[in-house]
Parts: structure tokens; C-alpha cells; sequence
């Protein structure tokens, strides 16, 4: 197949061959737009590249070289020769965008004569050399590994021999200098076709670079892709006065306001925007310096953004007072930022409401509810900085992403504190409640990476000193934080705060109801919340929930006044002392009961009976059960007993669910009194309960028919009593893989199914759910599983599961409705999975369902 591609020879839909920056390229090509000419090995190539042994394939150079020869002819000079150079930069770009995650070389086809031949070609031997040493650089430092700090000391080094500070102060004498110390500490190929070919594999070697692999890891990238290498004729930025490279988004990044946002750095190349190593100006000095390039520029983006129909990040580079692009791809945003893009895209007629929910990541929306510091708490600002990326942060300050990872391990939280961060910081970023640079701008790396992954951040905090060695960052006004000190940061306003700042909950915007009520629009799937006090009842309704899909009744007996009566009651001699006991608690369970009828109006309430094993709720120390003793007027040693006799090898596969109603039918009894007597309180009061009372564990319709016996029976009672009538239901939880197995058999007796996939993972897998943190990692280190089955539903088995027991009790009964209430109801790809299993609804955590909402929308359009 033709590996091959010039920029005039491929389209914006070449992502999987071209990768996504190449295909770009030829976009903007064919859209007329000044791109320097290049062309584009593909991404099979790459995988030919691997399957051979890291060999380039036969016939590839001869192939790249016709392409070269056309590239020469476009351009007007000649690759290799030094009357007039033409001069390269090769750069990755993978199907998905993994923003510097893989190598770029610029300035390739330079030597010594050929440095020399532009210098007297361009008539400007600085820029010449400076070119030529950021070359060597970065050459040695791609190609061939060397350390790219060595460099970096020996120009710190000759400055500060000869008194200069800054790269402009350094001229073409100085660069010569620095080249020949270069070329001490590296011997690269003089040939510019064997600095090409060197290229091109360093570039697909590229791909397996531990930082790119961390990437793919944490986006979810198949390592099957592979990169395109990109090989485009260079323009210069570091020229002169009326050069420059910048980058801009369209539309602001953080906030998402229909606003052209970009930074520019006079005289200097690309990489040094990017890499955050001089903070750029803001995109007006463009427009002052260089008004005509200025308004290229505005144009250019304002077609790009109507032509992709999507905010556009670009990079460009300004050469002796000339445009040219060198990328643009759909930009990196804040969750704030995309709901509202995506709102106004279809105000503005460019998009339609399913693009537009389809543009928004479930991890954007969740972003989006992100606290931020109270605005009237703030207090101690120490630093500022620029407000890379919103919301609020508060943790104990770490100085390296090792230092982050390893802090972070018991659960506290870090922010991270750095001059710049680098894409090999990603793996600490990942952890880190915020992060914190003294360098770089809005789209440094701190700055992008950290948007993108929703954390906080504050980039180009000028004003810190930073010193590795001492772990101290001192304020300009000589405040010092230390290692570990508590610091907050509000990642809105770029203020940095001493200690840990009060925030407000997440506020919800015009923007996101209006998104969220297309959502809601355009989904099949139900969304209610795991819920158990009014409180969260109370915030899940707000973020949209539709009833609550688990109450999980033992919460209610885990508080402290409770949890005395619960042990007196479990620890009761005969049944008589129980049913005192659970006298007490029903009325508990009622009051509570009640509060969430009320709440949830009309809307289903599923109950969990009693589900864990009673030990949970016994004392475990001396202490607990001297207290207990007391107070029951028990000896120490009769707790102690009861405590020990209850004390199972196994709890998690013993003594809980269902298992409890069969051999302590009152405790159940008393349930299904406080449930149905509050409901039928509630319904008195005037609202309109909807109870769903649900059996957990169970294995067999037998259990099914004894216990929905004892609950029958019960609100028959309590609704003649109050000779009241109420709508309610009776359903199983789905988690043992037997009760899946047999959801033929259970139907005819239940009229609603829960997959409890927290459970039914742990049985499934015999992973226990309490354990698994200690090899899971491992796991995934070594690819054994994809993903944590504990987050992202395990589709293959578990799901088989579900989906035998949906389409067997559907076969057996019509009617029944289907739910899911582990904590897969709020992951996104779940969601997906359960909306194409045809359940009913899901049921996650309050804070999740707004997620769920546009996680099922996304599923259904
Ligand atoms: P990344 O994938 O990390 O964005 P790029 O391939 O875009 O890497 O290269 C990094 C930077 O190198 C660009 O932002 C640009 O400034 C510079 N660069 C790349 N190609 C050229 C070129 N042809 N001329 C001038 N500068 C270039
Ligand atoms: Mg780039
Ligand atoms: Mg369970």
C-alpha cells in the first residue's frame, strides 16, 4: 500500500491512516491556508515498523524520497544543500491527539556546512547557529538519548562565564561557541538523509515511550494505532524582531467564552511556547507588533472553527512578518467551557443538540461540579498566578509527580508544586488535588494537561521561588511554603492561599440545565440516586434523579444513637428482649422512612432490607464492649461472646442478605412495618409514596416466596389498619450469579430486578471487594484486566450474566423492570451497557446522576 502521502493528497477524515495532526495538515492545505509543504508517512507504516524487528520497511526511503523531491520543487529549496537549504521538521501524530506525549525534531538537515550556507544565505548568521544548536539538541536528545539536561548546563554554563542571562542576549559568536561544546558531548550524523531516516524511526520508536504509554493508559488509546510521522519543510520563528510562534484557542479554554484567546513569544521558536520556558505574552502584542499578521491570524481561526464546526487549538509561527500555520485540532477544555461551547454551537446554528451532548465528555460534567473556594473565606494570599484551570484545591504541598504518587498513596491530598511540569510529571498530575508552576502560560503543559484532566491548576506563578533541593517555594515577599505544608489553590482566580480555604459546593449554571435537559430529551434510560437520608434525597433530586434506586436501610442503624439499639437487639437472648429492641428501631426506620417519602414525591423509593453481616454493627474493642455491657446490664464476657460467636471466616460470602430474614423473620417483620407505616403516613400527609421493597442475595425463588410471605403479609396488615391504599412493589437484588442463572425461575415471583453489580463482580470474579486494592493494581500493571471490574462493569462476564438473566425472566414474565444500583450505575461506559441491555433505569451515587443523565443520553442518539 502507498505509505506515502503528500499534505496535498489526504483530507480531515485520514485520522486512522494520516493521524490526526497529519490529516489536519492537509485539511488546512487544501482549505488554502499558508501550511509550510510536507508529507506524511502513514500509521500502518509504523506497525510495519514494530512487526519487523524496529526496521524501517524496504522500499520506505525511496518512497519518502520522491515525495521529498516534490517538497523541494513546492518550496524552492533543496534538502542537503547549503547554498539554499531546505530544512525539516519531523513530528508524530497519532489517530488520537497525545499532545507531546511522542517526539518532535526540528531543524533536521543541518551540519556544519550547511549551517554555514544559511547564515550566508539569510544573511543572518545568529539565527543560523541558533538553529543549528537547538538542532544538535534536540537530535542527540531524540535520536540518541542523550540527556537533553546536559545541554541545557553547558549554555547555563557559558552564560554565566560571559554574563548573559537571556537567549537573546546570546549572538551568533556565542551559538558557534555553544556548538562546538555540542559536539564534544554528542557525535551525531553529519548526512542530512541519515538524520532523516534516524528521524522517522526515533519518531515510531517514540510511541512506546513510558510517558506516551501512561497516556494511552489514562485515555484509553488501543496501543494498536500507532503514530504517522509528519514531515514538513521548517519556518523560523527565532528570525528575527518580526518573528514569532504562538498558539490560540478559538474560544476561551477555561471558561468557554466566545472570546479568541492566545499567547505569542516574539522571536523565539515554537518549542519554547510550548514548553512553558518563557512565559508568552498575551495575543494583543501580536496584534500591536504585527497588526497585518494579526489579522491573518483572526481570520484564519475564525474559518477553522466554521469549517471543523468545533473550538480550535492552533499553533502558527510568524517568519519575517509572514503567517503560517503549523496545526490546528479540536481544543482541550474545561468542563465549564465545553457545556457552555456546546450550548452556544447550537445557538449559533453550527451544531445540532446530539452533537452537542455527544461533545461533552461524562468527566467534563463531573468536572463541572467541582467545588471552588468560598469567594468570601479566601484569606493569606500568598502568590499569583495565572488561572489555568478552575475550581478549588487544597493539599499538602509536594515538589516532584514521585513525590505526589507516593504522598498520595494513603489517600492525602497533595498539590503539586513545580517550576514547569513536563509530560513525564503526568503519572503525579494524575494524583494531585491541583497543580501549582512557577512557568509557563495558559497553554503551557501544566496548564492543557491539567484542563483536560479537570484538576485545578495555576501556571506562570512568577512570583515563587522554587528550590527542588530545600522543598521550599518562597513568595515574593519571602513567605515560605514548605514540604508538606497545607496550601489551597483557586484555580479561577490563580490565587494561591495558605492552609486549607473553605469551598462552596459546586454551582450549577443556565448553561448545564439547558444541556441537561436536552439530555433528558434525547434518553431512554431512567436515572434515580443511591440515597439514604433526606439530605441526599434532597441534592439528588436537584442534579435530576428519578426516584432512589438503593436505600440501603443498615446505613440508617450505623448512627451513633442507633447503634446501641441495633447491638442490643442482635445481641438479644430471646426473641422477646429482640422485639423490644426492634420496637425502638422501627420507629427509627419510620421517622427516616418518612422524611424520604416525602422528599422523593411520588417518585419510586427502592429499599434494601438488612443486608450485611450483623458483626458490622457489634463493637470490636475492649473498650466498645465494657461501654455496651454497661449499658445493656450485661457481663463484658456475655458481648464478648456474642461478639465472637457471630465472628464469621467468610462474612462477605456468610451470615447477611436474605440469609438474615430466614432465620430472623422479625427483624424483616419490623421492616416492612416501619417502611409501610411510613409510607402510609406519608400518603395521609398527602404525598405519594411509591415504595419498592427489595430482597438482597438471594439464590433461589424459594427465598423469594418465604420472604415476600413475610413482607405480603406485612403491609396487608399496616394498610388495613390504616385502612389505606398504596402502590408498592416487591423485587430481588440480581448479585449472585446463581439468582442470575436462574432469573427464569425467580420472575413469575418478583416485580422488579436490581443488579447489585458490586456483589455480583466479587462473586463472579472471587475477587473479594474489601481485598482486591492489594493485587488489583498488579492486574492492570500487567494487563491481566483491562479495567478495575470494580469500576467499569466487566461486559464479558458479569454482563453476560445480566444479560442471560434479563432475557430469560423476560422470557418468562412480561412486565418485570430492570435497574442496576452498584456503583457501575454511575460509570459512563456502564451506563452505556445497561442502556443497551435494555434495563429501565440506574441508580448511582447523588452527585453521579447528572453524569448518568448525559452518559444515557449519549448512549441513545
Ligand atoms: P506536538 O504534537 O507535541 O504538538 P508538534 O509536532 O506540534 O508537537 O511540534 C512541536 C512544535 O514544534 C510546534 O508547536 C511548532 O512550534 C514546532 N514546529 C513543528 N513543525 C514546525 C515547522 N515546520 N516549522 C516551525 N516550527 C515547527
Ligand atoms: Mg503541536
Ligand atoms: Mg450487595
Amino acid at each position: 500500500a502507498k505509505r506515502v502521502y503528500l499534505f496535498s493528497e489526504g483530507s480531515k477524515d485520514d485520522r486512522e491512516l494520516l493521524g490526526g495532526k497529519g490529516a489536519n495538515l492537509c485539511e488546512m492545505t487544501n482549505l488554502g491556508l499558508p501550511v509550510p509543504f510536507g508529507f506524511i508517512i502513514t500509521t500502518p507504516t509504523c506497525r510495519e515498523f514494530f512487526e519487523g524487528g524496529n526496521q524501517l520497511p524496504n522500499l520506505l526511503e525511496q518512497e519518502y524520497r520522491v515525495a521529498l523531491d516534490l517538497v523541494e520543487k513546492e518550496m524552492g529549496a533543496r534538502f542537503g544543500d547549503p547554498d539554499n537549504p531546505l530544512l525539516f521538521s519531523v513530528r508524530s501524530g497519532a489517530p488520537v491527539s497525545m499532545p507531546g506525549m511522542m517526539n518532535t525534531i526540528l531543524n533536521l538537515g543541518l551540519n556544519d556546512e550547511i549551517a554555514a550556507g544559511l547564515a550566508r544565505k539569510t544573511g543572518n548568521p545568529r539565527f543560523a547557529y541558533d538553529s543549528y544548536r537547538r538542532f544538535i539538541q534536540m537530535f542527540a536528545d531524540v535520536v540518541l538519548g542523550v540527556e537533553g539536561e546536559k545541554f541545557e548546563h553547558e549554555i547555563s554554563r557559558y552564560k554565566a562565564e560571559h554574563g548573559k542571562t537571556l537567549d537573546t542576549d546570546m549572538s551568533a559568536e556565542d551559538w558557534q561557541a555553544i556548538i562546538a561544546v555540542f559536539k564534544q558531548i554528542t557525535d551525531f550524523p553529519q548526512d542530512p538523509f541519515e538524520q532523516l531516516r534516524l528521524a522517522v524511526e526515533a519518531v515510531f520508536l517514540s510511541w512506546y515511550t513510558p510517558r506516551a504509554n501512561v497516556y494511552r493508559e489514562m485515555n484509553n488509546i488501543p496501543e494498536t494505532l500507532g503514530t504517522a510521522v509528519n514531515v514538513q519543510a521548517m519556518v523560523f520563528g527565532n528570525f528575527g524582531e518580526d518573528s514569532g510562534s504562538g498558539v490560540a484557542f478559538t474560544r476561551n479554554p477555561s471558561t468557554g467564552e466566545k472570546t479568541f484567546f492566545g499567547e505569542f513569544l516574539f522571536n523565539a521558536a515554537g518549542e519554547d511556547v510550548v514548553a512553558g520556558i518563557r512565559t508568552p505574552q498575551p495575543i494583543d502584542a501580536l496584534n500591536s507588533g504585527l497588526p497585518e499578521v494579526y489579522d491573518e491570524l483572526y481570520k484564519t481561526q475564525a474559518l477553522l472553527e466554521k469549517h471543523y464546526r468545533d473550538m480550535q487549538d492552533i499553533e502558527f509561527t510568524v517568519q519575517e512578518g509572514r503567517f503560517y500555520m503549523l496545526q490546528t485540532r479540536s481544543g482541550k477544555r474545561t468542563g465549564r467551557a465545553s457545556i457552555k461551547i456546546a450550548v452556544d454551537m447550537v445557538g449559533e446554528g453550527l451544531i445540532s443538540e446530539k452533537e452537542a451532548l455527544m461533545r461533552v465528555s461524562p468527566e467534563h460534567v463531573e468536572a463541572f461540579l467541582h467545588p471552588m473556594v468560598d469567594p468570601s473565606a479566601k484569606q493569606d494570599i500568598v502568590t499569583i498566578g495565572l488561572p489555568a484551570s478552575p475550581g478549588g484545591a487544597t493539599g499538602a504541598v509536594v515538589f516532584s509527580a514521585d513525590e505526589a504518587v507516593e504522598v498520595n498513596r494513603d489517600g492525602t491530598a497533595v498539590v503539586l508544586v513545580r517550576r514547569e511540569t513536563t509530560p513525564e510529571d503526568i503519572h503525579g498530575m494524575k494524583v494531585a488535588e491541583g497543580i501549582l508552576t512557577e512557568l509557563g502560560g495558559m497553554t503551557s503543559h501544566a496548564a492543557v494537561v491539567a484542563r483536560g484532566m479537570g484538576v485545578c491548576a495555576i501556571t506562570g506563578a512568577g512570583g515563587l521561588t522554587i528550590d527542588y533541593e530545600a522543598g521550599t517555594a518562597t513568595t515574593e515577599d519571602g513567605v515560605v511554603i514548605s514540604r508538606g505544608d497545607i496550601i489551597t489553590l483557586d484555580g479561577t482566580a490563580g490565587e494561591v492561599m495558605l492552609g486549607d480555604i473553605p469551598k462552596t459546593e459546586a454551582s450549577s449554571s443556565e448553561d448545564f440545565q439547558v444541556l441537561l435537559s436536552w439530555a433528558d430529551k434525547h434518553r431512554k434510560l431512567k436515572v434515580r440516586a443511591n440515597a439514604e437520608t433526606a439530605e441526599d434525597a434532597a441534592k439528588a433530586r436537584e442534579l435530576g434523579a428519578e426516584g432512589i434506586g438503593l436505600c440501603r436501610t443498615e446505613h440508617m442503624f450505623f448512627e451513633s444513637e442507633r447503634i446501641p439499639l441495633m447491638r442490643a437487639m442482635i445481641l438479644a437472648e430471646d426473641k422477646r428482649e429482640r422485639k423490644k429492641y426492634l420496637k425502638e428501631l422501627q420507629a427509627y426506620q419510620h421517622a427516616d422512612m418518612l422524611e424520604l417519602f416525602k422528599v422523593m414525591k411520588g417518585l419510586p423509593v427502592t429499599v434494601r432490607l438488612l443486608d450485611p453481616p450483623l458483626h458490622e454493627f457489634l463493637p470490636h474493642t475492649r473498650d466498645d464492649m465494657e461501654a455496651l455491657a454497661t449499658r445493656l446490664g450485661k457481663s463484658v464476657e456475655t458481648i464478648a461472646e456474642a461478639t465472637e460467636n457471630l465472628n464469621e471466616v467468610n462474612p462477605m460470602l456468610g451470615f447477611r442478605g436474605c440469609r438474615l430474614s430466614v432465620v430472623y423473620p422479625e427483624i424483616t417483620k419490623m421492616q416492612v412495618k416501619a417502611i409501610i407505616g411510613a409510607a402510609a403516613e406519608a400518603a395521609e400527609l398527602g404525598y405519594k409514596p411509591f415504595p419498592e421493597i427489595m430482597i438482597p442475595l438471594v439464590v433461589n425463588v424459594r427465598e423469594i416466596r418465604l420472604i415476600t410471605d413475610i413482607i405480603d403479609r406485612g403491609i396487608y396488615k399496616v394498610l388495613k389498619q390504616k385502612s389505606i391504599s398504596l402502590p408498592y412493589r416487591i423485587g430481588t437484588m440480581m448479585e449472585t450469579p446463581r439468582a442470575c442463572l436462574g432469573a427464569d425461575r425467580l420472575a413469575p415471583e418478583v416485580e422488579f430486578m436490581s443488579f447489585g453489580t458490586n456483589d455480583l463482580t466479587q462473586m463472579t470474579y472471587g475477587f473479594s471487594r474489601d481485598d482486591a486494592g492489594r493485587f488489583i493494581p498488579q492486574y492492570l500493571d500487567k494487563k491481566l484486566i483491562e479495567n478495575d471490574p470494580f469500576v467499569s462493569l466487566d461486559q464479558r462476564a458479569v454482563g453476560k450474566l445480566m444479560a442471560m438473566a434479563v432475557a430469560d425472566s423476560k422470557a418468562r414474565k412480561k412486565g418485570i423492570k430492570y435497574g442496576i444500583c452498584g456503583e457501575h450505575g454511575g460509570d459512563p461506559r456502564s451506563v452505556r451497557f445497561c442502556h443497551e441491555l435494555g434495563l429501565d433505569y440506574v441508580s448511582c451515587s447523588p452527585y453521579r446522576v447528572p453524569v448518568a443523565r448525559i452518559a444515557a443520553a449519549q448512549a441513545n442518539v
